[in-house]
């Protein structure tokens, strides 16, 4: 199957299935054109998933193209973006149908639930990787950043926190429990909070979507901003699933393991006590910013050193 027969049958359907209304030219010509509103900034991430790296050998390639998709979408829900096209470069061993039909139709799932209409791509021989950039817009200077937390924000984290990485053991466990299955489907569908970060633009003073782990990436917030932060252990929300694990550390877990692609925000108080129910209850307030550089990690005991770091690009293979 050469290049142009594979991107005939398995992704041009992709972009025409969903159009978005500012995407003016997708796949079949040398550049997708895109029109940002006037109103509108435009912004845009890229990611990179790689075989062994970012997903185990032999992992199915449906939940590989879902799980891409979704961890790239995340990014624009930590911006407070709304999404609107994607571009996909995919390496592949070999052009096989099967694989390829099954990979479609994980993107093509994962691209209508995000409401992402694909723009183009380029396909190459090589190990297998995908790296999708995806392109949202957010109203004119509300996007979200890391760089606005403040001393006396109120840090707070959406969901739950942990449950993917608690996953990790359990990828090649042929039958697991009912617990151990509520925890992967975490690790296989990521569900990025493109909702509530829509309702924080111009709302929280910073925020980021939690990749690497919290203390890695909150760490990543009270840098850009020059800050440092008080996080009180007792109140990081744990999942029913992951306190109920044997031999878990559901703490360490949370603080540390990635893939959770939840929200870290910081909220300035007045703004935390006048959200909405409906936003406030996708939240819980795990600690407060406070001048002092560093990230003070502290439980009903007493202290703990903050100094972990969460997912290191460089130092783990699956
Ligand atoms: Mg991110």
């Amino acid at each position: 199957m050469g290049e142009f027969d594979l991107i005939r049958r398995f992704f041009a359907p992709l972009s025409q299935r969903r159009g978005h209304p500012d995407l003016l030219l997708a796949i079949g010509d040398d550049c997708a054109i895109e029109r940002v509103p006037h109103d509108r900034d435009l912004v845009f991430s890229i990611d990179t998933q790689i075989e062994g790296v970012h997903f185990p050998h032999h992992y199915a390639p449906r939940r590989i193209a879902g799980r891409a998709l979704a961890a790239a979408t995340s990014d624009l829900a930590a911006m407070g973006a709304t999404p609107v096209c994607f571009t996909l470069a995919l390496t592949l061993p070999q052009a096989e149908s099967t694989w390829l039909s099954e990979f479609a139709k994980g993107l093509a799932e994962t691209a209508n639930r995000f409401e992402l209409a694909l723009a183009g791509g380029d396909t190459t021989r090589g190990p297998l990787s995908i790296t999708i950039q995806v392109h949202g817009t957010v109203a004119r200077d509300r996007a979200l950043r890391r760089s606005g937390a403040r001393p006396g924000d109120i840090v707070a984290v959406s969901g739950t926190l942990g449950d993917a990485g608690a996953a990790l053991d359990y990828l090649d466990v042929p039958s697991p429990g009912p617990l151990e299955d509520a925890l992967l489907a975490r690790y296989h569908y990521p569900a990025p909070r493109l909702e509530l970060g829509q309702a924080l633009a111009g709302v929280a003073s910073s925020a980021i979507d939690i990749s690497d782990g919290l203390t890695s990436d909150l760490g990543h917030i009270l840098e850009a901003s020059g800050v440092g932060a008080s996080i009180d252990l007792d109140r990081i929300p744990l999942s029913g699933a992951l306190k109920q694990l044997k031999g878990a550390n559901a703490v360490q877990l949370a603080l540390h393991a990635g893939d959770d692609y939840e929200l870290c925000v910081t909220i300035p108080r007045q703004r935390w006590q006048d959200l909405p129910g409906s936003v406030r209850d996708q939240l819980t307030a795990i600690g407060c910013i406070e001048e002092g550089a560093g990230l003070r990690l502290s439980d009903g005991n007493g202290r703990e050193d903050g100094a972990s770091q969460g997912y290191d690009h460089f130092g783990k293979d699956l």
